[in-house]
């Protein structure tokens, strides 16, 4: 019989009894120490063949990083109801900024739609997603320096990252509120759909897949490294110990590779054209499987590339999660990824994708990341409709 002891202490800090959920996580830290007594508690020695044992519960101190501390302390963990599937989507995703949003080369509010379309065709409702809370600072400061995340309190820094420079002069107070504070639901949504994924063996980000951002700097419209910190608080917990991140967002994923750099633990897949944004070249250096896609490559290359790549990948690494990037910028007629897919090679590509996971028995978590055309939305909710059809993944209203 286990004894759940009143709060476990890490360096210097005292974390407050476990909720139900989090029980199972610090369970094995509890101490109980069970001794086999060979005499009576009174003094009155056992009978020949017999034994008694006496429970002890003995106080001890753990000495945890505030990493650790901080991953076994956050709320993005959530659990899934019998009603529930596992695609997170919060309508907070989509920025409203007094119409400022539209003037962006992103469709701000693609997430919504796409959700918008699912409840359209009877695949998703209000009540069968799963909804994320907000990467709260505890959170985001497992994966970012404290001198980035101040600096994100600075409108021109922030201006610089979205690209957008009239944002610099926008208080700060209404950026955090608008631009700010939904990337932290965004951020909470890919937590949550690498831990779900864990559980169901598959999960859907709507949002999320900000494969710039790195922990001491933000880019490319990324301003939260959500991809690095899910993967990081999935490994200070025990909850993996190694993880594929397959990223075939048009562009190179600089931002969870300067994060993983030297990390034999992650293999980074990197599907992307080499010859845009952002030529990191230290970047690659973290990169264990480049493809690279030249501008113009098409559906018939890209496919079988891809499918190429990714069975070497599974001979040589074996994973407990995929963490799945799927950039739709890789689009036919996309101003920034120009790699020419058709709809249907976008459809193909998560189907192929979902399929070799499903083979090889090793759940995945998609995010949406990239993708610069003003109907991204819809390919993306196609995809998600054909991976219900393939019966690759299970919806329901
Ligand atoms: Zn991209």
């Amino acid at each position: 019989m286990n004894r759940i002891c009143e709060g476990i202490k890490c360096s210097r800090q005292t974390i407050p009894r476990p909720t139900k959920s989090k029980y199972y996580l610090i369970s094995h830290l509890c101490i109980t120490n069970n001794r086999m007594a060979d005499g009576g508690v009174d003094g009155h020695r056992n009978e020949p063949g017999t034994s008694r044992i006496e429970q002890s519960p003995i106080k001890t101190t753990v000495h945890m990083s505030k990493e650790e501390c901080a991953a076994l302390a956050t709320n993005l963990f959530l659990p899934i109801g019998d009603h529930q599937v596992p695609v997170i989507f919060h309508s907070e995703y989509d920025v409203k900024f007094f119409g400022i949003e539209k003037y962006h080369v992103f469709d701000a509010s693609k997430w919504g739609k796409v959700f918008q379309r699912l409840k359209e065709i009877q695949l998703l409702s209000d009540h069968s997603v799963v909804e994320p809370r907000e990467a709260k600072k505890r959170d985001l400061r497992i994966v970012h320096t404290a001198a980035y995340l101040n600096s994100l309190q600075c409108s021109c820094e922030v201006a610089k990252i979205v690209e957008m420079p009239i944002v610099a002069m926008i208080p700060c107070c209404l950026l955090d509120r608008y631009l700010l504070k939904r990337m932290r639901f965004h951020v909470g949504g890919t937590v949550a759909a690498c831990r779900l994924a864990l559980i169901k063996n598959w999960a859907i980000n709507i949002g999320g897949g900000f494969h710039h951002a790195s922990s001491s700097r933000g880019g490319g419209f990324c301003i939260y490294a959500d991809i690095s910190l899910a993967v990081k608080m999935l490994f200070l917990l025990n909850l993996v110990n190694k993880v594929i991140i397959l990223d075939v967002d048009a562009h190179q994923g600089n931002g969870h590779e300067r994060d993983f750099l030297d990390d034999p633990r992650v293999f980074i897949v990197d599907v992307y054209n080499p010859d845009i944004y952002p030529h990191d070249v230290e970047a690659k250096n973290a990169i264990s499987r480049g493809v690279e896609m030249r501008s113009r490559t098409g559906d018939i290359a890209y496919l079988s590339m891809l499918e190429t790549s990714m069975d070497t990948v599974f001979g040589e690494f074996s994973a407990d999660l995929i963490v799945y990037n799927a950039g739709t910028d890789s689009l036919m007629g996309d101003p920034l990824g120009r790699l020419d897919l058709t709809p249907h090679g976008i459809v193909a590509r998560d189907e192929l994708v979902f399929r070799l996971a499903q083979e090889h028995s090793i759940p995945i978590a998609m995010v949406t990341s990239g993708g610069y055309q003003q109907d991204n939305w819809k390919v993306i909710a196609d995809s998600i409709k054909n991976l219900h059809e393939k019966k690759l993944i299970y919806l329901h209203p």
